[in-house]
């Protein structure tokens, strides 16, 4: 199969990007499975440290397995926000395809030194590494951060050279979870041109890069939640960000969860007497499997591309 830097190099050249998609249970997972496979689109799968705890590390590494093995599109199991060599150490040990340290909220010299450790052990066995320079705002699983401190170009540039990453999560304006703008969403485009002056074709990641679409916000909140004030980042913006600059990843946790919980809270509240999880799930998983498609096709435009 080809890897992930095959498909990183590819999406450079054809101005795509490749959606990871974090997933916490069986139904997303399948869901952006089946997605990917009907768009013919490669992908990453995405667990975080609090993931992986919650589901297990036999469970996902097992399950993951069969549904690779079933799907026609091409997947990759990412570790989102490795926060330590060990938890880091652990996913390559396990067979991840690529991990992501994350030692962003450390001062630049443990960063680097951090993340070229877990390069050298990553690396060695042939697996692809993720790191952080700059930080977002925002709070999801393990990582809260109250406001955004923007990479620095120069130091990108450093940054690479001294670890060895195979590529490099920016901070530019981007942020965690579901409220994460109070105006209009933002995005420092300047600083993302320097960067790529001093990295020229070098795969950059978008973090915090979810959309919070109105209508799952509107099904949820019509269906007895109670979600106020949530915004993302608006799509126009991270399309431009695909298109015409070196973004090649494009992280998207908290849509999927809106869309999972909106497909349940109405399935919940329109059939009271049901209690057959099979029956919610199935709308939860429908709405997750609606919002990868589009995002593969308006936002990624990785549809066709395996
Ligand atoms: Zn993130």
């Amino acid at each position: 199969m080809k890897n992930l830097l095959y498909y990183y190099k590819k999406a450079l050249k054809s101005g795509f990007a490749l959606g990871a998609f974090n997933f916490s249970n069986l139904e997303t997972l399948k869901a952006i499975a089946s997605a990917c496979e009907k768009s013919k689109s490669p992908a990453i799968i995405a667990v975080s440290e609090s993931a992986l705890n919650y589901m297990g590390d036999e469970f996902i590494v097992e399950n993951v397995k069969i549904i690779k093995n079933h799907c026609k599109a091409p997947l990759f199991l990412h570790l989102d926000h490795g926060k330590s060599f060990d938890v880091c150490k652990k996913a390559v040990d396990l067979g991840f395809d690529s991990i992501m340290i994350d030692a962003s909220s450390s001062p630049f010299e443990e960063n680097v030194s951090l993340t070229k450790k877990v390069c050298d052990y990553a690396h060695n066995k042939g697996i692809f590494v993720e790191g952080e320079l700059g930080q977002l705002a925002g709070i999801e699983d393990n990582v809260s951060v109250e406001e955004n401190h923007f990479t620095n170009p120069q130091k990108a540039k450093e940054f690479v050279k001294l670890t060895n990453v195979d590529s490099l999560a920016v901070a530019i304006g981007t942020s965690h979870g579901a409220y994460k703008y109070q105006g209009e969403s933002k995005l420092r485009f300047d600083i993302l041109v320097q960067i790529e002056k001093n990295l020229p074709r070098f795969p950059l990641v978008l973090h915090g890069a979810s959309s919070v679409n109105k209508e799952y916000v509107d099904i949820i909140n019509n269906n007895g939640g109670n979600i106020k004030n949530a915004k993302g980042v608006s799509e126009e913006l991270t399309k431009m960000a695909v298109q015409m600059h070196n973004v090649v990843k494009i992280n998207i946790d908290t849509d999927l969860r809106m869309a999972f919980t909106a497909g349940i809270r109405k399935s919940m509240n329109e059939n009271p007497e049901n209690f057959d999880q099979r029956k919610y799930c199935l709308l939860g998983q429908k709405y997750v499997e609606d919002v990868v498609s589009h995002k593969i096709k308006y936002l990624l435009n990785s549809e066709n591309k395996i």
